[in-house]
C-alpha cells in the first residue's frame, strides 16, 4: 500500500498551488469564468465549507475542552499558577512583538513620501471604530455572560472559557458526586478531538481554495502602492519569527526546526484563513499530540491565546500607526510613540480572532495619538495580505507560550516533541 504524505506535506501543497492558480486567474479577463464560476465560486466554496466545518466544532471544543481539564485537575491552586503565567507570557511577548513594529517604522518609515491623494482615491471608506476603546471595567464586566447558553451560540470566546472553567471547578470540587459527568465530558473531549482529525483531512482542499480566492481577487498590483509597508510589516514579522518565537523556543531547549517541522501545517492554515479562531482546533491537536503540551494546559491557553494574544497584530499596529503618521506628515514625539505602544498591546488583547479586526481596532491606536482615522482606510487595501502574516504569528505564540508554560509546570513530553510526525488521532 503506498504510504500516505503527511498532513504538513499536503497542506503545503494545497498552499503553493492555491498561490499559483490564484495568480494565474488573476491574470484571466474579467468576466463570468474567472469572477463567478472560479474565483467567487469554486474557490470560495473550498475555503468556506472548510472553514464552516472547522467552526461548527469551535465553541463545544473550547467549552467542552476547558471544563474537562479543570475537572480533571487534583490542584485547584495549579489553575491561579498557570493563569497568572500565561498572562506575563501573553503581555510580554505582545509588547516586545508592538516595539520591533515601532523600531521597523521609525527606521525604514514606508509611509514617508507617499502621495496621499493618490491612496485616498483608492483607499474603500472604512468606518472608523473607536468604541473598541470601551472601558476597562465594561471589558470586566463582559467576562461574565448572563447567558452561557448565548455566549456558546454567538462563538463569544472569552464568556465561555469563562462558563466552562466554573463548571470545570464545579465538577472538580464536587468529585465522586460528579464522576459520571467528568467521565462523560472527558468521552465528548475525545469525539471532539477524534472529528478535528477527521475534518483536516480536508485542510490540503480548504487551505487551497482560501490561497486561490485571495490571490485571484487581489493579484500582485493591489499590493504596488503599499508594497514599503507591506515589506516592513513582513521584514518585522521575519525578525519576530527568528528572535521572540525561535529565541524562546532555542532558550528552552527546543529546536525551532523541530518545532517548525510539526507546526508548519498549522501556520499554513493561519496564513489562508487569517483567523485564530479557526485555527484552534488544529493548534489544540498539534501542540498536544505531536509538540508535547499537556491538554489540560492547552485546553486553557490555546483558546485564551486565540482571543487575547495577538503578536502579529500588536506588530501591525506598530508599523501601521508610523505607516500613517509619516503619511500625514505627523512626526510622533516619544510620549506619543509610549502611547502607541500602549494601547496597541491593549487593542491587539481586545481583537477578536476573526479576519481584519485587528484593522479595525487600529483606530483605537490612531485615536490614542489624534492621528486622522480615515488612516484606517489607507491600509485596506491590502489587509488581506498583512492579516495572513500576522495570524499566523498570533497563533505561533500561542503554542510557543503553551510550550513553555507546561515545561515550566513540569508537564511538558519532550518525547512527543522530537518524535517522528504521526497523524492526528
Ligand atoms: N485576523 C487576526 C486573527 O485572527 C486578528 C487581526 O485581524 O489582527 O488572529
Amino acid at each position: 500500500m503506498k504510504k500516505k504524505s503527511s498532513l504538513t506535506a499536503r497542506v503545503m501543497v494545497g498552499l503553493v498551488a492555491g498561490i499559483l492558480i490564484g495568480l494565474a486567474v488573476n491574470r484571466m479577463d474579467p468576466g463570468f469564468l474567472r469572477d463567478q464560476l472560479l474565483v467567487g465560486g469554486l474557490f470560495n466554496f473550498m475555503g468556506q465549507i472548510f472553514l464552516r466545518l472547522i467552526m461548527m466544532l469551535v465553541p463545544p471544543l473550547v467549552a467542552v475542552s476547558i471544563a474537562n481539564g479543570v475537572a480533571g485537575m487534583n490542584d485547584i491552586g495549579k489553575l491561579g499558577r498557570v493563569g497568572a503565567r500565561t498572562l506575563v507570557y501573553y503581555a510580554l511577548t505582545t509588547l516586545v512583538s508592538c516595539m520591533i513594529g515601532l523600531a521597523l517604522g521609525l527606521f525604514f518609515k514606508p509611509g514617508a513620501g507617499l502621495d496621499l491623494a493618490s491612496l485616498q482615491a483608492s483607499a474603500p471608506q472604512v468606518a472608523a471604530n473607536t468604541s473598541a476603546a470601551r472601558n476597562v471595567w465594561d471589558t470586566l464586566l463582559q467576562l461574565v455572560p448572563t447567558n452561557p447558553f448565548n455566549a456558546l451560540s454567538t462563538g463569544n470566546m472569552l464568556q465561555i472559557i469563562v462558563f466552562s472553567l466554573f463548571i470545570g471547578v464545579g465538577i472538580a470540587v464536587l468529585g465522586e458526586k460528579t464522576r459520571r459527568l467528568a467521565g462523560a465530558l472527558n468521552e465528548l473531549n475525545d469525539v471532539l478531538m477524534h472529528l478535528i482529525g477527521v475534518v483536516m483531512e480536508l485542510a490540503p482542499y480548504g487551505v487551497f481554495g482560501f490561497m486561490a480566492r485571495t490571490m485571484g481577487s487581489l493579484g500582485f498590483n493591489a499590493l504596488l502602492p503599499l508594497a514599503r509597508y507591506v515589506g516592513v510589516f513582513y521584514l518585522g514579522l521575519a525578525l519576530w519569527g527568528v528572535f521572540v518565537a525561535g529565541g524562546l523556543l532555542a532558550s528552552h531547549g527546543l529546536s525551532p526546526f523541530t518545532y517548525l517541522r510539526k507546526f508548519g501545517k498549522v501556520m499554513a492554515l493561519s496564513f489562508s484563513t487569517a483567523s485564530s479562531n479557526a485555527t484552534l482546533p488544529l493548534n489544540m491537536a498539534v501542540t498536544t499530540e505531536q509538540l508535547g503540551a499537556s491538554g489540560r494546559i492547552a485546553a486553557f491557553t490555546l483558546p485564551l491565546g486565540a482571543t487575547v494574544n495577538m503578536n502579529g497584530t500588536a506588530l501591525m499596529q506598530g508599523v501601521a500607526a508610523l505607516f500613517v503618521a509619516q503619511i500625514y506628515g505627523v512626526t510622533l514625539l516619544p510620549s506619543q510613540l509610549f502611547f502607541v505602544v500602549l494601547t496597541a498591546t491593549l487593542s491587539a488583547v481586545g481583537t477578536a480572532g476573526v479576519p481584519g479586526a485587528g484593522t479595525v481596532m487600529l483606530s483605537m491606536v490612531l485615536a490614542s495619538v489624534g492621528l486622522p482615522l480615515e488612516g484606517v482606510g489607507l491600509v485596506f487595501a491590502v489587509d488581506r495580505i498583512i492579516d495572513m502574516g500576522r495570524t499566523t504569528a498570533n497563533i505561533t505564540g500561542d503554542s510557543i507560550c503553551t510550550l513553555l508554560i507546561c515545561k515550566a509546570e513540569g508537564e511538558f513530553n519532550k518525547e512527543v516533541f522530537l518524535s517522528a510526525e504521526k497523524p492526528l488521532e
